[in-house]
């Protein structure tokens, strides 16, 4: 069992923490925004104030692979965002058979989930509330990433997080869900990192490329290796 924070509680950041909490790891997500979710879905369309998502006030279509994946391994939030009205569409059966074939067993497979973001977000976060072993901690926003001793020359270790009111908060492992305006290349600079990694952002994601393996920056003994990505830079 490993103590994981978690930066960022959007859809990503609460989906994740309910991951590895069934897992059996200890989550704790941190969010900068400090309005709780309301209670019901028409309540957070209309008052929910959410300035860290600025697609707040959109509809949102989830493609089929976080169907596929919610559905398989967090039913619970596919029973709460279906109680709070999200609708399920399949984009094939609006396309004529005559470009499709028609309809075959294993298109259900596309189906997708959409709704008002508000409304996702919200039956995301009553499910995310509801799970043993996830707290969320709202009107909290990281400044930092705290290091411990290097486990590998040049590689910094990741042991926690460092609030803007000063407050520490140590964890095994920390991940980053703040989003696509994300901080953490700034803080992984600030704590030591080598600056021979490259961020490059296009459209919502964020990816490095490194010339230095990232294990031991990420590694955990309780929670095992991470599985290295890493590529060369160019
Ligand atoms: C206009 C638009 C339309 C989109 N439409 C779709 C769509 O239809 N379907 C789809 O799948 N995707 C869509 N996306 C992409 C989707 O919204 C993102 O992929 C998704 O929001 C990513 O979720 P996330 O939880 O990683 O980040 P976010 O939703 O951005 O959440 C990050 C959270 O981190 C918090 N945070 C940030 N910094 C800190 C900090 N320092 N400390 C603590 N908390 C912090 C923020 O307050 C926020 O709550 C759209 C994006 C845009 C811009």
């Amino acid at each position: 069992m490993a103590t994981v924070m978690i930066v960022g509680s959007g859809v990503v950041g609460m989906g994740l923490a309910m991951l590895l909490a069934a897992e059996g790891h200890e989550v704790t997500c941190v969010e900068r925004d400090a309005e709780p979710p309301p209670g019901d879905a028409e309540a957070a369309w209309e008052h929910w104030d959410r300035r860290g998502v600025n697609q707040f006030r959109l509809l949102h279509t989830f493609l089929a692979r976080y169907h596929q994946v919610v559905t398989r391994e967090l039913p619970q939030v596919v029973a709460r965002l279906e109680a709070d009205g999200a609708l399920q569409d399949n984009i094939l059966r609006g396309v004529p058979d005559f470009i499709t074939g028609g309809w075959r067993d294993g298109d259900e497979r596309f189906d997708v989930i959409t709704g008002r973001r508000a409304m996702v977000e919200r039956s995301v976060a009553a499910a995310a509330e509801n799970t043993p072993g996830v707290t969320i901690r709202r009107g909290v926003a990281v400044a930092g990433l705290l290091a411990g001793s290097s486990a590998a020359p040049g590689a910094i270790h990741v042991t926690g997080v460092r609030t803007d009111a000063g407050e520490e908060l140590l964890a095994d492992l920390v991940i980053d869900a703040s989003g696509r305006r994300s901080a953490l290349p700034a803080w992984l600079a600030a704590a030591g990192s080598r600056s021979s990694r490259r961020w490059r952002t296009a459209g919502s994601f964020t990816t490095v490329a490194t010339s230095a393996p990232l294990t031991a920056a990420c590694r955990s003994p309780s929670v095992g290796p991470c599985k290295s990505t890493a590529r060369s830079a160019p």
